[in-house]
């Protein structure tokens, strides 16, 4: 399908691509590197009339601010965080996360900031073919949905896959935001609006400049799975990022993090098993069944085929071996 005609701009600072978001009063939308951005425009999902390309500014290295926390410039390429030795060292769950995002030719080209603004998927959503589905579902401002019929008119249940943001969420990392009104930062779990039809927080105005991840905890442990059904090249069926953290003793959990992905609006925290971990003494058992707790918790939106049922059984298996590593690396077992 050949592409539209839009008009391109190429601002050399942040500051200059606000202003040109203001200009179009939101009906332009930003290129980071378009591995998302492009194919939805071809598929007409998305419709900007204007690009604004951030290919002209140079994303600054990761680094250490003073207080210990980690900055990575928005406009990261996913190949270069997952290949930083510093990131891999300090945040390897971050740079895990990016490794397992499409293939390698993705990640040489696209970023963190477009990593996280990535439109929500459905398989009915995202081709467009002569021969089906033309009518538009309501994610294209149609009437109809067509995986579920049954639903109250105008809900949408495509899915938001992003492999980086789990792992960000349950490093309780913030985003810098810049728009109209200067910075706002904001934790990376607010973001989302858990409505699939507008699934990001975030105005048509405003570009996300940069995620900062908090120090990380003494006693710190984390696990990161992502299930693909062919092990690669692939959004996810679900992705789960774990973060534990333990007491003096090693044994007693401070604290747990427990995200989900790819299997709702946004991804999804297990608060109720996450408390239920606090203050206790970790064992293979607990861990077993905090997993059985949080597969329960998320209750799984059905995508692509697989149902609720396999993606509960999925998530449930997985986030037994996810937490069981977590707490290893906390303990020490992993060095
Ligand atoms: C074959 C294929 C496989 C893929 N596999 C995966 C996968 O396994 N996991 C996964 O997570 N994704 C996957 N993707 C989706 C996509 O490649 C990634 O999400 C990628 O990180 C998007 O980044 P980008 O820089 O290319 O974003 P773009 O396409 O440039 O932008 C995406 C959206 O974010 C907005 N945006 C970009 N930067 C900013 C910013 N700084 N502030 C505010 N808004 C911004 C854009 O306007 C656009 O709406 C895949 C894509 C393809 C084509
Ligand atoms: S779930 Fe959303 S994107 Fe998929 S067909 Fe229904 S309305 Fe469209």
């Amino acid at each position: 399908m050949i592409l539209y005609d839009f008009d391109y701009e190429r601002p050399n600072t942040l500051q200059e691509a606000t202003a040109l978001l203001r200009q179009t009063e939101g009906k332009a939308r930003l290129l980071a590197g378009g591995t998302d951005l492009l194919p939805n425009m071809r598929v007409q999902v998305l419709k900007p009339t204007m690009l604004i390309s951030l290919g002209a500014i140079t994303p600054r290295p990761p680094q250490a601010e003073l207080d210990g926390s980690i900055r990575i410039d928005a406009l990261t390429r996913l190949a270069d965080l997952e290949n930083s030795e510093f990131v891999r060292r300090e945040i390897p769950m971050l740079a895990e996360s990016a490794h397992v995002v499409g293939g390698n030719q993705i990640r040489q080209v696209a970023t963190l900031g477009g990593n996280l603004c990535q439109e929500t998927r459905c398989l009915y959503l995202n081709q467009e073919h002569d021969y089906q589905f033309t009518a538009p579902c309501y994610k294209r401002n149609g009437d109809c949905c067509y995986p579920f019929p049954g639903n109250k008119p105008g809900t949408c249940w495509s899915v938001y896959m992003s492999d980086t943001a789990p792992a960000l969420i349950a490093l309780s990392a913030n985003v810098d935001i810049i728009g109209e009104a200067g910075v706002r930062t904001v934790p990376a779990e607010t973001l989302f609006t858990g409505n699939s039809l507008e699934p990001l927080w975030l105005a048509r105005t405003e570009i996300i400049s940069s995620v900062v991840v908090p120090p990380i905890p003494t006693g710190f442990g984390w696990g990161y799975h992502k299930s693909t059904i062919r092990g690669g090249l692939e959004f996810a069926m679900a992705n789960i990022a774990v973060a534990l953290w333990l007491e003096n003793d090693r044994k007693t959990c401070a604290g747990a993090r427990i995200v989900v992905g790819a299997v709702s609006e946004g991804p999804l925290r297990a608060l109720a098993t996450e408390k239920s971990l606090v203050g206790q003494v970790l064992n293979a058992d607990l861990l077993w069944k905090a997993a059985d707790d949080a597969s329960n918790e998320i209750n799984p939106l059905p995508h692509h085929g697989f149902t609720r049922n396999y993606l509960n059984e999925n998530i449930r298996v997985y986030l037994r071996r996810t937490l069981i590593t977590a707490f290893e690396r906390a303990y020490g077992m992993d060095a």
